[in-house]
């Protein structure tokens, strides 16, 4: 068997991928390798709407199961590649089928991190497919007793929020660092989430390490902090982050790094060979470190570009990167990059629920925007970013100074 372009993965990454070669006026064959079953769907509403029930599961898919045939797809799900070989250029799956390739393109993601220690008891949960979801929502709807939300990251905090107020659970949140979304937010906006969170009702146990997740009396769960304190729980989420799924890469020889290393065209090691979304380790504009995102922005303008070099029309990756959150009512937007020592710039009332953050590095460059409620400054400030135009820092705390223009002057 042959194909063009083998991609393997079939989320955001991968089906975009996909998509744009088509797009493009790729002609060869495309064969999309799937190990999860069924048709590919978004992840972000999983922790969010999917949850309550106001987004459906008829909603979910990323493309229609008519989108892959109209545009010769070939959609294979439940198979999972188990090698690739670089030198024969050709990946075996798992059903035994060999299928050589003159493009192949990495999308295999990220899993989520494995517990350390011990068997986990039964009702502990990760949440990364719609299976999870459902698993989750199930036995949120069945419990009486407390959730313990173990990482203070985005995606575990949208799940505490969802238990706490759709499914009206007691809900204790514990992350070992001093503060909830140290790897992704600021600290000033750190500290806004757990004023919401702490007003919805919800436990802080910061500065907690968690060390050891034992099954108590029946179906209860002990979760054990690092001063031996317990918290007895009938749920307990496993919200400790993710690794990339760098497996098949490492064993090809491709060159990886806490993610499979590309250049800005999204190639590894291995001209013939791309690896784009949460798996890759990219060069990022003005930055001296290589970095790994987990985002769909990321993942899809990933894709255009190995889809780009691809057709033969290279384009590198420069995009702002950028992402969202849903909790407790309040839609979180970044644009930009976060980093330590940045200086935080207020703009509006914190009161008022409807603000933002802009942070400058040392040299009065603009570098990251948080927006709070505040949609349409998320968009201004992508723009802002991706045209390299800064306000002053004056002028970003400034409400009545018009940013906007700023642009095209
Ligand atoms: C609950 C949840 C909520 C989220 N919310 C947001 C949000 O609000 N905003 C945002 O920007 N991002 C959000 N994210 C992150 C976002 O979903 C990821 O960044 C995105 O899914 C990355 O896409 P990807 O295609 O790179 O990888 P993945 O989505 O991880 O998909 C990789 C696929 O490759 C498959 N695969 C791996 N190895 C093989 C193999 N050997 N053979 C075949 N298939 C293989 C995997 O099974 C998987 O299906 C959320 C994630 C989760 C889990």
């Amino acid at each position: 068997m042959s194909a063009g372009t083998v991609i393997i993965g079939a989320s955001h990454a991968g089906v975009t991928c996909a998509a744009a070669l088509r797009e493009a006026g790729y002609t060869d064959r495309i064969l999309l390798v799937s190990e999860e079953e069924g048709i590919p769907c978004h992840r972000p509403p999983l922790s969010k709407g999917y949850m309550t029930g106001a987004v459906s599961a008829d909603s979910l898919p990323l493309k229609s199961a008519s989108f892959y045939q109209e545009d010769n797809i070939d959609l294979l799900t439940g198979v999972k590649v188990t090698a690739v070989n670089p030198g024969q250029k050709n990946v075996v799956l798992s059903n035994g089928k060999i299928v050589s390739y003159n493009y192949l393109v990495l999308a295999t993601g990220s899993k989520p991190r494995p517990w350390h220690g011990a068997d986990l008891p039964e009702h502990v949960y990760t949440l990364r497919t719609v299976q999870d979801a459902s698993n989750i929502a199930r036995r949120a709807a069945s419990l009486s007793g407390a959730v313990v939300v173990i990482g203070g990251g985005y995606v575990g905090l949208e799940l505490a929020a969802t238990l706490r107020t759709h499914f009206k659970k007691e809900v204790h949140i514990v992350e070992m660092a001093p503060r909830l979304l140290r790897r992704a937010a600021s600290a000033e906006l750190s500290e806004y989430v757990a004023e919401l969170h702490k007003k919805a009702g919800n436990f802080l146990h910061l500065s907690c390490p968690v060390k050891a997740i034992n099954a108590g009396h029946k179906t209860t769960i002990d979760v054990v902090l690092h001063d031996d304190t317990v918290i007895n729980a009938e749920m307990v989420i496993l919200g400790t982050g993710i690794v990339p799924e760098q497996t098949l890469a490492g064993e090809a020889g491709l060159a990886c790094q806490d993610g499979i290393v590309v250049d800005k065209f999204c190639k590894t090691s291995d001209e013939f060979i791309f690896a784009i979304g949460d798996c890759s380790r990219f060069p990022v504009a003005h930055h001296a470190q290589t970095l790994r995102l987990e985002c769909v922005q990321n993942a899809m303008d990933q894709a255009r570009v190995a889809a780009s070099v691809i057709v033969g029309e290279a384009k590198e990756y420069a995009a702002v990167p950028w992402f969202w959150s849903d909790q407790l009512g309040v839609k979180f937007q970044t644009a930009g990059i976060i980093e330590d020592g940045m200086t935080c710039v207020v703009r509006g009332e914190k009161s008022s629920g409807k603000y933002a953050l802009f942070h400058f590095y040392s040299n009065g460059r603009l570098g990251a925007v948080e927006t709070i409620n505040q949609p349409a400054l998320h968009m201004l400030a992508r723009r802002l970013l991706a045209a390299e135009i800064s306000p002053d820092m004056q002028q970003a705390g400034d409400v009545q100074f018009d940013l906007k223009g700023l642009i095209g002057k």
